[in-house]
């Protein structure tokens, strides 16, 4: 597949397995068709951490030269919760964050995927505000830093943080790197969380209103979240299912 700079396709993808290198998520992209993907950079799953080796990164800028991929976001480790009341879960949320910032930063990865974790019954305004100083940390302790880290929008189950616009806004409002920081939208999780976008007046509803997404200013990416495979577009926010059984997500620019 040939690059064009005139007319680029638009920006669309989908999450896609590391199995077997982390050059095969893209290489697997590419066989799609997308222009974007998101990937792990890890087991997800599990606080064991991995190192890149320089042939990995060889491997990695040769998939991304070779193939039609202009966007990559790694996810993050879900067990990572910046407000974690627990010290210990804490401290090792802040060192697995910053592992993914400088595998990201070694991949030349310019988005990396957080959820921004979950109070634990501590209230919001205290979760927030560990998140925000988390961040700052975690940011100001990576060297060579060549990512943006993009909080992404929740469904909001239990204590989890960033189910509303405005808690998200106020993350991005404060911290202190505002040049390594934006938001990731997820639509299936706004939906679940009460937005309903599944209209244009509902789409317009939060988008107008100034501590809705078009608001964060910084808002890099859209996906969606769905068990089955699932496809979105930029900022249309539509998704399509198709069948199947793994979790897949798309996303673009807005
Ligand atoms: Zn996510």
């Amino acid at each position: 597949m040939t690059r064009s700079t005139d007319n680029p396709p638009p920006l669309l993808g989908a999450h896609f397995s590391i199995a077997g290198g982390l050059e095969k998520a893209l290489y697997t992209a590419a066989d799609y068709g997308c222009t974007a993907a998101q990937m792990f950079t890890k087991n997800a799953s599990t606080w064991k951490e991995r190192d890149i080796t320089e042939e990995e990164t060889a491997r990695f800028a040769v998939a991304a030269e070779k193939t039609s991929i202009r966007e990559i976001a790694a996810h993050t480790a879900y067990l990572i919760n910046l407000a974690a009341p627990d010290a210990e879960k804490h401290a090792r949320s802040c060192a697995a964050l910053g592992r993914e910032l400088v595998r990201a930063s070694q991949l030349a990865i310019p988005y990396v995927v957080l959820h921004p974790g979950a109070h634990m019954g501590k209230g919001e305004n205290r979760g927030i505000a560990s998140i925000v100083d988390s961040i700052n940390r975690v940011v100001d302790s990576v060297r060579e830093l060549r990512t943006r880290l993009l909080i992404e929008t929740t469904a909001g189950q239990g204590s989890v943080l960033g189910h509303r616009f405005e808690q998200i806004a106020q993350i991005l409002e404060t911290v202190e790197a505002a040049e390594h920081i934006g938001a990731c939208l997820d639509t299936c999780h706004i939906f679940a969380a009460g937005y309903d976008i599944r209209s244009a007046e509902g789409v317009a509803g939060p988008w107008t209103n100034s501590t809705g997404p078009s608001g964060f200013g910084t808002c890099f990416s859209c996906i969606s979240t769905t068990r089955k495979r699932g496809w979105a577009a930029g900022s249309t926010a539509t998704s399509t299912s198709a069948g199947g059984r793994s979790e897949k997500r798309a996303f673009g620019p807005l």
